[in-house]
């Protein structure tokens, strides 16, 4: 059955060997839509191509809050000029506060026109963040609801603020983190999204959910989210198809431009 998988960054050079047997495994396997996102300017440019190469791909460009030093002077420019040429959503973006992670007014600057750009066009974002909840919400009711949607991927937020989320038109991503039965805030906060905000993700190639066999080189991909899908399935209690089913609905509607561009 169809799959979509709503983050993964296709165009890391940790899968430019693979990406080919890896689409291909993909479609044969039932097929869907894998949202790549890049991460700096460098990786547009790839990201572009290998979206061109196949509709199943759908692309976000964006700078991620741990590339925001390498900004070009013109990446405003560069970026509108992505979003203009291709059928493209913003991502990914946000706020990390974790340790050793840069400037934090840097970052809320770099995010904030991000997140402007994509509630002026209407286009959907991919939104990261990490210990910097506080911020976020902020920025996010200042802004009101956005007009294009938008998911906050690998949601690691408490429960309790899911319905403010959702209020701001965004969407609940959760990746291999459910696969930790450690974890129980994960458990507790995707049992507090509404069945039509939630997805799934891979973020492809990192967060490698748990698996009945280890992977040696530990490079996480696409065909591993029928494990993060099983694993939220057995949370709320559903059949895993069901919950396969309901992802990939809601993925298509975020992503309605993208995959039905006119
Ligand atoms: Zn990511």
């Amino acid at each position: 059955m169809k799959r979509f998988d709503a983050h993964c960054h296709l165009q890391d050079q940790r899968l430019s060997q693979r990406l080919s047997r890896m689409l291909q495994t993909w479609n044969s396997s039932g097929g869907g839509f894998l949202v790549s996102c890049g991460t700096q300017e460098p990786d547009w440019a790839d990201l572009m191509a290998i979206a061109g190469r196949t509709d199943t791909v759908l692309p976000c460009f964006g700078v991620h809050p741990w590339y925001v030093e390498t900004v070009s002077p013109a990446w405003e420019e560069n970026l509108g000029g992505y979003l203009e040429r291709i059928p493209s959503g913003v991502g990914e973006i946000g706020l990390d506060f974790t340790s050793a992670t840069p400037d934090r007014q840097l970052q809320e600057a770099v995010f904030k026109s991000q997140l402007a750009l994509a509630h002026t066009l209407g286009l959907p974002v991919s939104i990261h963040i990490r210990k910097a909840w506080d911020s976020f919400i902020r920025i996010l009711k200042h802004m009101g609801p956005l007009a294009g949607g938008g998911l906050i991927h690998s949601f690691s937020g408490s429960a309790d603020m899911v319905p403010m989320f959702e209020r701001h038109n965004l969407y609940i991503s959760f990746s291999g983190t459910v696969t930790n039965p450690g974890n129980k805030k994960v458990g507790k906060a995707l049992k507090a999204v509404s069945r039509d905000r939630l997805l799934i993700e891979t973020d492809s190639p990192d967060l490698l959910p748990r698996l009945p066999e280890p992977v040696e080189d530990g490079i996480n991909t696409p065909a591993n989210l029928p494990v993060v899908a099983e694993a939220a399935a057995t949370l709320l209690e559903v059949p895993m198809e069901i919950l396969v089913q309901q992802t990939f609905d809601n993925g298509t509607r975020l992503f309605n431009r993208l995959t039905n561009p006119v």
